[in-house]
């Protein structure tokens, strides 16, 4: 139980840096050259939208996670986290990657 004893592994997408520009999923792509048909990681652009007066505009990833830890087991740094522009992934033990979001808009996956 991985999420309770802190013992798994953690991806992290800062959303206030992502710019959506599709280069983790085709990093991920280029490591593992699966078929086309298979997505291990996927970028979804999302349009702009305004909260309290600032325009705002986060997009996301969808990683498979059973994947990122094996991935993340073989290179703690992969080409998704290192090719980031925008160094907004993170990968790491849970109990290291939550602090890092602290005072930001993230989104945190666990494996
Ligand atoms: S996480 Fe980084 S590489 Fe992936 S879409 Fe966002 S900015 Fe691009
Ligand atoms: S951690 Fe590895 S498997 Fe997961 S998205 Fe990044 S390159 Fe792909």
């Amino acid at each position: 139980m991985s999420r309770i004893d802190g013992g798994g592994i953690a991806l992290l997408l800062d959303l206030d840096d992502c710019i959506g520009c599709f280069g983790c999923e085709a990093a991920c792509r280029e490591t593992y050259r699966y078929p086309y048909h298979e997505d291990w990681m996927k970028v979804v652009r999302r349009e702009p939208f305004v909260v309290d007066g600032e325009l705002r505009q986060y997009h996301l990833v969808a990683p498979v996670l059973d994947k990122c830890r094996v991935c993340y087991e073989a290179d703690p740094d992969p080409l998704c986290v290192t090719g980031c522009a925008a160094q907004a992934l993170k990968i790491g033990p849970l109990e290291e990657i939550v602090p890092q979001a602290a005072g930001r808009h993230c989104a945190i996956y666990t494996a």
